[in-house]
């Protein structure tokens, strides 16, 4: 298989050729922001879906860390690495990261570099997953509190995500879901989550959860949809439960610890008709 070409600072080169320093400050302190993107094949070439979202939500990660990435630069990169890599059904990966200057905590010195990715599709949940759902557990671990890390896609802050996930994982389970203090449903490691209530779907709301892109476009599909906050005790009596994001686009929840849950009409309903907006030319 050939190599992948990356877009690298101004450059294409082979995703190994690229080089950072070893004293990167991203690599020590998690001083990046990223995003997920999926382009879709369709009969008229790649769509890549939302790109103007992600790209925004990227620029917003990015003044935290007081970066300014060039958006069109990005959005062109992104289209240019499906070109090279001949690719349609495809995940792009652009990442701004601190690079090499002081390792101290003041960033600013420090040089800043863009990668831009695309790679052959592959579900990050597994493609059992939509046909036949996940199995999440109640994460003993808390999310990132938006009072201490505003829930964008800052690289560091996954170290949460990563930690429960290996905790789920190690308990048999597919997928971490994060519960607050007061027993509010936040998210899952890398997805938004929703209840179905006979016809209403509830997209969960909360303050520490990732502004998901796929929620949006999930709650303007679904006849009845709300997004409102949501306790695990609540969550526990849904008729269906879901969860969404750029790569789990909408994957069925069928168990939490030990309650099971139907994969039901709404969540079919759901993956169907966002498989078609993806798909669509706009
Ligand atoms: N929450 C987290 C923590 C995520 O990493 C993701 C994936 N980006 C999501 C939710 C879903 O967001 P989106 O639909 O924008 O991909």
């Amino acid at each position: 298989m050939e190599e992948l070409q990356v877009y690298n600072d101004g450059r294409w080169r082979g995703a190994e050729a690229t080089t950072s320093s070893s004293l990167a400050h991203s690599l020590h302190y998690g001083t990046g922001v990223f995003e997920g993107i999926r382009s879709y094949q369709t009969p008229q070439g790649p769509r890549i879906f939302r790109l103007d979202a992600h790209l925004e939500r990227l620029r917003k990660g990015a003044g935290l860390l007081g970066f300014e990435p060039d958006t069109d630069e990005l959005a062109r990169a992104c289209r240019e690495a499906l070109e090279r890599n001949r690719l349609g059904d495809a995940y792009l990966r652009p990442i701004v990261f601190a690079g090499s200057g002081p390792l101290t905590l003041d960033l600013g010195a420090q040089t800043v570099s863009t990668v831009v990715a695309a790679l052959p599709w592959s579900s990050h949940l597994g493609d059992r997953a939509t046909r036949e759902g996940i199995r999440l557990t109640v994460s003993p671990l808390r999310r990132n509190s938006a009072a201490s890390i505003p829930p964008l896609k800052l690289t560091g802050a996954y170290v949460n995500s990563v930690l429960a996930k290996r905790e789920a994982g190690r308990r048999g389970f597919d997928e971490a879901l994060f519960v607050d203090g007061e027993g509010f449903v936040c998210e899952a490691t890398g997805e938004n989550v929703f209840a179905v209530f006979g016809d209403e779907v509830v997209a969960v709301d909360h303050p520490d959860a990732l502004p998901g892109i796929t929620r949006e476009a999930i709650l303007d599909l679904a006849a009845r949809g709300t997004s409102r906050p949501v306790s695990l005790s609540e969550l526990l009596t849904a008729d269906e439960i879901f969860v969404t994001g750029t790569s789990a686009e909408v994957t069925p929840v069928t168990a939490i610890d030990d309650r099971a849950f139907p994969l039901g009409v709404v969540t079919r309903c759901l993956q169907a008709s966002y498989g078609r907006l993806v798909r669509r030319s706009s």
